[in-house]
């Protein structure tokens, strides 16, 4: 199939590979160019806007950064709204507002456009070694044309449902979940550091007791504090929970803990954590018990 991509960041450069490993035909796009020569010598083909990578394209996806990056990517002036063909189907796979999944969604329909998200759970290396986990939404017909690509960069698709915002809700409710993890394993690492007690230890019993790659992973990284490189930047981390509590407030459903994820990651922002892993979140929990921080940047 003849495929656009768009934003070839940690995610994206994974996922564009497996689309490539699967024989399709790949014009690529990114702000920074050198990602996208990079991808020259995997069989991709580099462009010059967003516009010219979708010009013969029957689907493009974006995984982008955030709201501003995929809006000023799909309706700038040679965005992928002007560049796309009637009847080919954008894929938006980045962690993006609810809001922004419907105008997308409404403006797609209005140039006779296809839209789908399918926001992704997994990290770089799950992007890179066809692990993620995808979740689509969107009308089921359009789903089913583009699934064989949805499979291609992922190990399971599942569908949320016909509004391809409900998609992003899903994505943005899992990471609270995700944060939440974060946020405990610093607040419980930290009485245990401060008590001599050894966290490494207790990590194994909850490694038992949860049974969880998630959790196994993300408690060794805290255990370790090994926040650099980032997987997953602190910076997007506290767009998603901010995100989430958008969309929280307008249903009226109070989300106190989120609320407090956001406060915890705005401390860790301000302490310069910005590009470390989002699991730093746990030095807030460290520095507010008086621990000594490893790498306290
Ligand atoms: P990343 O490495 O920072 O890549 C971000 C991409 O967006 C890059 O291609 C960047 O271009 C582009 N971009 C940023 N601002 C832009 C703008 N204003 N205009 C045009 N392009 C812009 O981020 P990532 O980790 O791949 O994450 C991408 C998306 O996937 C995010 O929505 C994130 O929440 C989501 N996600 C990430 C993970 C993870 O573990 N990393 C997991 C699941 C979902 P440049 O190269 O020029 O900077």
């Amino acid at each position: 199939m003849r495929i656009a991509f768009i934003g070839l960041g940690k995610m994206g450069g994974g996922m564009t590979r497996n689309l490539l490993r699967a024989g399709h035909q790949l014009t690529v796009y990114n702000r920074s160019r050198e990602k996208a020569e990079a991808l020259k010598a995997d069989g991709a083909e580099a462009t010059r806007s967003p516009a010219e990578a979708c010009q013969n394209a029957q689907v493009a996806f974006t995984m982008l950064a955030d709201d501003s990056a995929v809006a000023d990517t799909v309706f700038g002036e040679h965005g992928i709204a002007a560049g796309l063909p009637q009847g080919a189907v954008h894929i938006s796979s980045s962690t993006i507002s609810a809001n922004l999944a419907r105008r997308l969604t409404a403006e797609h329909a209005a140039k006779g456009q296809g839209y789908l998200s399918a926001p992704v759970f997994g990290r770089p290396d799950a992007a890179e070694n066809k692990k993620l986990i995808v979740v689509a939404g969107g009308k089921t017909e359009e789903i089913e044309r583009v699934r064989f690509l949805l499979e291609a960069v992922s190990r399971a698709v599942f569908i949320a449902g016909r509004e391809p915002f409900h998609a992003n809700l899903f994505k943005l409710c899992g990471n609270f979940m995700l944060s939440s993890m974060l946020e405990t394993f610093g607040e419980a690492f930290a009485t245990l550091r401060k008590s001599g007690a050894d966290h490494h230890a207790f990590l194994e019993i909850m490694n038992e007791l949860f049974g969880s790659p998630v959790y196994k992973n993300y408690g060794t990284t805290i255990a370790d504090e090994e926040f650099e490189p980032a997987g997953f930047a602190l910076k997007l981390g506290l767009k998603d929970v901010r995100l989430v509590l958008e969309a929280a407030g307008e249903v009226d459903a109070p989300m106190p803990l989120a609320s407090l994820l956001r406060d915890q990651l705005l401390t860790a922002m301000s302490n310069g954590q910005e590009q470390l892993d989002w699991s730093s979140i746990s030095q807030v929990a460290s520095r507010n018990a008086g621990l000594t921080i490893d790498r306290n940047p």
